[in-house]
């Protein structure tokens, strides 16, 4: 089968530290979980409970505020003990609910009712999605109902693309996903082209990980929606939109098939669509791949929303040493966090503590013009070039905002990953961008 490759850039990105692939750990259920009201693209939900109430499992207990935002389910049954708020690195400022654990799981342990779907229309189903607060489970959370309000106007071809396309080693949450809760991601597939309706569905699997793509494929012929298998190369960023949309630009050419627009969304996010629309549960938990070289026993785990990733550690044997670096996400685009009590949300697919052996030195040094960025550009822009300029080393971009230029860096980091004198490269050119904007 013919492998498609985004043309330029990138890198392979390996990594010894990430966990196993092999199979799937239960985290301990928490004492106390943290709900932040933001778990999401956009502005905060609403509270509909108070410190002293008493909170099910699964209840609706954040309400979703417009464009951005979504609803907020209780992960465990308790009662609200505190709230809080904090700052994150990146300057969000957030709050939750801190549930003590008590009373009985209605969910857990429970053979729970499947409910009938095929008879529903796409609206119903739209608004199931949108009432359990489903949004995708990775980047920053966008709610699926905003990504529904933006789709083409009915009539216009469409395909839905799943991508599994593991270009990342920090993916392994998704891959152990994949092959765990096969049958649910290419239910929960089916359920969105329904909900959508997408012309067809496309499983894009990166060719090292044919087998399971293969296995989609079948499970797919059991429902009556057209759909194919694309195998995509592995080399970062294959699994950004940009990079993904140009390979199936590319199969689109030769194979001389119209897929029209393209509807992206990974595994995880299938599967919550599935959870959401067949047991009517909103999302619970998560796997999320705990590891780095500061971990003592790395491993991919299902843990629930709002356990605190000091637990998540702890659970894994501690740390080795002190980390240098703590973050959530994949070292290419992670986050950095510096309190151990921020929570697992919904897009949060990975949690690594490194050594300061991994991390190769915090301290930037002197660009020593080795052109290694210019080459792993998957853009074709020179890193180098606008750093300095941003930076006021050079004159040009400063004061004229954000141009063009700047606008074409979709932040996928293979430039910073590379530099040899540490230079946060991606970081400067993507805040350039949102404060051009
Ligand atoms: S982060 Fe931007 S500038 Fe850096 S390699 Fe990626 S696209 Fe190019
Ligand atoms: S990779 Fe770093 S050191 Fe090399 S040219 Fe780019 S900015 Fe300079």
């Amino acid at each position: 089968m013919r492998v498609y490759s985004f043309p330029r850039g990138g890198i392979f990105f390996e990594d010894s530290t990430v966990p196993s692939r092999n199979t799937s750990e239960t985290a301990f259920l928490p004492a106390l979980s943290v709900i932040p009201m933001i778990q999401h693209t956009g502005g905060r939900a609403r509270p509909l409970v108070s410190v002293g109430d008493a909170v099910r499992e699964g209840m609706l207990i954040g309400k979703g505020q417009g464009m951005g935002s979504a609803n907020i389910h209780a992960a465990v049954p308790g009662r609200v003990v505190r709230t809080v708020s904090w700052t994150s690195t990146d300057g969000l400022i957030n709050d939750g609910l801190v549930i003590h654990m008590e009373g009985s799981f209605e969910k857990l342990g429970k053979s729970e009712e499947v409910f009938p779907w095929t008879d529903l229309s796409p609206s119903a189903l739209q608004r199931l999605i949108s009432d359990l607060g489903i949004v995708e489970m990775e980047g920053t959370g966008r709610p699926i109902a905003d990504i529904l309000s933006a789709l083409p106007s009915a009539g216009e071809p469409y395909t839905l693309v799943v991508r599994c396309v593991f270009d990342d080693p920090w993916l392994a949450a998704d891959y152990v996903l994949c092959r765990e809760r096969l049958k649910a991601v290419v239910e929960g597939s089916v359920i969105m082209a329904h909900a959508v309706k997408a012309d067809r569905i496309v499983f894009a699997f990166s060719h090292r990980e044919k087998d399971i793509g293969s296995a989609f494929l079948a499970e797919a012929e059991n429902y009556n929606v057209p759909a194919s298998l694309v195998l995509t190369g592995s080399r970062y960023p294959q699994r950004n939109r940009r990079e993904l949309e140009l390979v199936l630009r590319n199969y689109e050419k030769k194979e001389e098939t119209e897929l029209g627009s393209l509807l992206i969304l990974g595994p995880a996010t299938l599967a919550a669509v599935h959870d959401a629309v067949k047991l009517k549960r909103p999302i619970l938990d998560r796997y999320v791949a705990v590891g780095g070289s500061a971990v003592k026993n790395p491993r991919v785990m299902k843990v629930r929303i709002g356990t605190r990733i000091g637990e998540l550690f702890a659970e894994c044997g501690g740390f080795i040493d002190k980390p240098a670096r703590i973050a959530i996400g994949s070292p290419l685009l992670g986050r950095t966090v510096t309190d151990l009590d921020e929570p697992v949300i919904k897009p949060s697919y990975a949690v690594f503590a490194m050594l300061d052996s991994q991390v190769g030195g915090s301290v930037p040094r002197n660009c020593i013009s080795c052109g290694e960025c210019r080459a792993v550009c998957p853009v074709g822009l020179d890193p180098e070039e606008l750093f300095k300029r941003i930076s006021g080393k050079k004159s040009g971009l400063k004061k004229s905002g954000a141009p063009d230029i700047l606008n074409e860096c979709h932040g996928c980091g293979c430039c910073e990953i590379v530099c040899p004198s540490r230079l946060p490269l991606s970081s400067v050119i993507l805040d350039a961008t949102v404060r051009g904007k």
